[in-house]
């Protein structure tokens, strides 16, 4: 009886060191790199509550939803979405930019067309890739190739509308979560239109 015991006991043991089943934090990598200076930079980092999708800061071990109060783990780091890991500048790889040179230009900094030579409007005349500047580095992992906490940590943090963030500088003194009415009492009251769109370009 006493050894059964002992070995269930250490049985518990190896599962609490093994984290107890604790769900991995869900990062999501939104967005492409830009691959000429015309593409906007739309990419973005949000992390989520694995158990009940809730937008969470990285590095949160229980989820504050009531209703969920998950307990989960965060990587260290995450594979970069842009170069796939590679540390490869994205841009290079799918223009074909040999050495970071500028593929609209082939690296000479000017068009050259019916005896004119504008400049390139891709490189602005610097004749290199205006994603890595020519150094051929992913811009989005300075070429590590991985993405480490802190980075998520930075690029989700307007997502994640947690105030608590002790590592990050104060950026914003409003508390992102939560939209206070400050206007006096008599003032007409004003509804967040629920079909507001974002503006067009
Ligand atoms: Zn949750
Ligand atoms: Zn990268
Ligand atoms: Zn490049
Ligand atoms: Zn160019």
């Amino acid at each position: 009886m006493k050894l059964k015991h002992a070995a269930f006991l250490a049985s518990v043991l190896v599962l609490a060191a093994c984290g107890g089943g604790k769900q991995e934090g869900d990062v999501r990598f939104i967005g492409f790199a830009p691959v000429t200076s015309k593409d906007k930079d739309i990419r973005e980092v949000r992390t989520f509550c694995p158990n009940c999708g809730d937008p969470i800061a990285v590095d949160t071990a229980r989820c504050p939803n009531k209703r969920c109060k998950a307990e989960m783990r965060w990587n260290a780091d995450y594979r970069c979405p842009s170069c796939k890991g590679s540390g490869y500048c994205a841009a290079c790889a799918s223009m074909e930019q040999a050495k970071g040179d500028c593929y609209n230009c082939k690296g000479q900094g000017v068009l050259v067309f019916q005896g004119q030579s504008p400049e390139c409007p891709n490189c602005k005349g610097t004749k290199k890739c205006p994603i890595c500047k020519g150094t051929q580095k992913c811009d989005f992992c300075d070429g590590t190739g991985k993405v480490g906490t802190e980075v998520v940590k930075a690029k989700s943090a307007k997502f994640a509308g947690g105030g608590d963030d002790s590592g990050l500088p104060p950026s914003d003194p409003r508390p992102p979560a939560e939209k206070k009415d400050d206007a006096p009492k008599d003032a007409p009251k004003e509804e967040p239109k629920k079909d507001a769109e974002p503006k067009k370009e």
